[in-house]
């Protein structure tokens, strides 16, 4: 008997007025439905800003330190869970086992680390020039933050958005992914047994061009966050600036490794194969181009080469490189592939459906070589397990090879010359950049986001930068 969950609104769990639900079934294996959500409207979103309305000044209201301690009883909640939100991601996100607890385990640090910020925000004291002055800077929460997040990190996202915006003191209307919401819904049973009053947090499941619309248009929100593509990304942006709301999106990537002359091959391919293959390739930060000095070019080559082909392909529970989400994101890989070929790329290794796996939504590792910076393949976010290699001739080709998209999120070099290492760090146009290591990873209290198309580059997230989004300063003279 599959469950079916309900949305959490105004402290209650509540099925949508029309009754419909959304299957979500397993990318391993979509004959199995893992569980039904509600497949709600604009009028279940609207029902859901006003409760988040009516509770935010009480949440305002309450101290700092007593918000925090709602959000670590429910980081320790999320932590005696660990293993079936683990198992759960896994069912209806596809991810392999070390990368699906290693996600869980991301979101319960988070409701930590921001219990502690939760007490820490207050505001700054001033030297006033008058004498009988009291000079000083209130921070105060924005008020209720409308949260729209994608599948590909189903529980680690919310938890970056929902953690700073509870501990600011705003309530919450949020919209999980359609193909994986069942760990928010968790969250919310976490965070209503930790004791959050009813209304601060409110989860409506259901289409983002319905529930994500009304949640950006309802004249009770007053901030927007968004994570997920950029097309989509765009038209949230647009309707929120439209709407006089302050907004904040985060978006795809075309992320480079550039390999240099110095690098040793070996090590390189293993940087790009965990940076482009961990995840299926589906991360923002996934690299997803290898821009390799000619020198080292068929050395790394062969070796990107061969650590594909040893990648052990299967369901996530007990295998290295889960399935792709669903039967549209395999289609939109395969048919890059197709691109990749007809533009002229040489397909060195992948590139099918892995045998015997036809059931599932898998495909294999993919590297492509005699990429030129010009093609589709070099240019668009694939989201899928793909590698692009394209050669270059010295460090200025590679450096401007990689800054050559309109994304800019996150960018590598893998190099033993200092000085060629320090020119990428300072002219790489990414939001995180590295050296000698994969693209992918981050620590939740460093700032996160993009540059060019990757991001409106307006607030970033996590670590206390992630606050600012969620916070405004008031400026207070106060004579005696
Ligand atoms: P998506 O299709 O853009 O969806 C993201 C969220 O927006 C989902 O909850 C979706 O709901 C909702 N949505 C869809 N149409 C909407 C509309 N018209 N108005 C409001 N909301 C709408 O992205 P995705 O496929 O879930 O995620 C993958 C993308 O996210 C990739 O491009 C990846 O690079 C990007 N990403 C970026 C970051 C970052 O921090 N930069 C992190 C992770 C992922 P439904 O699920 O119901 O369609």
């Amino acid at each position: 008997m599959v469950e079916t969950r309900e949305n959490y609104i105004d402290g209650e769990w509540v099925a949508t007025e029309t009754g419909e639900t959304l299957d979500v079934t397993n990318p391993a294996d979509p004959s199995e439905v893992i569980a039904q959500y509600q497949r709600s409207t604009a009028a279940d979103a609207s029902t859901a800003v006003e409760a988040a309305a009516d509770a935010q000044s009480e949440w305002a209201a309450t101290p700092g330190p007593e918000r925090g301690r709602i959000l670590r009883a429910t980081g320790a909640l999320l932590e005696e869970r660990k293993s079936e939100l683990t198992d759960l991601l896994i069912a209806e996100e596809g991810k392999a086992r070390p990368e699906a607890a290693g996600e869980v385990q991301r979101a319960i640090d988070i409701f930590y680390y921001f219990a502690t910020k939760a007490a820490d925000l207050g505001g700054t004291v001033k030297g006033a020039s008058a004498p009988s002055t009291n000079l000083y800077v209130r921070t105060e929460p924005v008020g209720v933050a409308a949260l729209i997040t994608p599948w590909n990190y189903p529980i680690a996202i919310p938890a970056w958005k929902l953690a700073p915006a509870l501990a600011a003191g705003n309530s919450v209307v949020l919209k999980p992914a359609s193909q994986a919401p069942g760990v928010v819904i968790e969250i919310a049973a976490a965070l209503d047994e930790a004791g959050l009053p009813d209304g601060v947090l409110n989860v409506v499941t259901g289409p983002g061009s319905e529930v994500g619309t009304e949640f950006i248009e309802n004249d009770g929100t007053d901030l927007v966050s968004f994570t997920g593509s950029s097309q989509v990304g765009q038209l949230v942006y647009d309707q929120a600036t439209d709407a006089g709301k302050r907004v904040q999106t985060e978006l795809g990537g075309k992320n480079p490794t550039v390999v240099s002359a110095s690098a040793d091959p070996a090590e390189a391919a293993d940087i790009v194969a965990s940076g482009g293959f961990g995840t299926t390739g589906q991360s923002c930060t996934a690299c997803s181009r290898a821009i390799v000095h000619e020198d080292v070019y068929d050395d790394f080559v062969a070796e990107l080469v061969e650590q594909a082909e040893t990648i052990d392909i299967g369901p996530g529970d007990d295998h290295e490189m889960g399935p792709q989400v669903s039967d549209d994101e395999l289609d939109s890989t395969l048919e890059y592939i197709d691109v990749a070929q007809s533009e002229g790329a040489t397909l060195a290794t992948g590139g099918g459906v892995p045998e015997g796996l036809d059931d599932g939504y898998f495909v294999e590792p993919t590297v492509f070589t005699d990429v030129e910076p010009d093609m589709r393949i070099a240019q668009e976010e694939v989201f899928g397990p793909v590698v692009a290699v394209l050669q270059v001739e010295d460090f200025e080709e590679g450096l401007d090879v990689a800054n050559g998209v309109e994304y800019g999120l996150s960018a590598s070099i893998v190099t033993d010359d200092h000085t060629e290492a320090n020119r990428f760090v300072e002219e790489a146009e990414a939001g995180v950049v590295k050296v000698n290591e994969k693209t992918t990873g981050l620590e939740l209290h460093v700032p996160f986001g993009g540059f060019k198309r990757s991001s409106s580059e307006t607030w970033r997230e996590q670590g206390d930068a992630g606050l600012d989004f969620y916070t405004i300063e008031k400026t207070v003279y106060d004579n005696y």
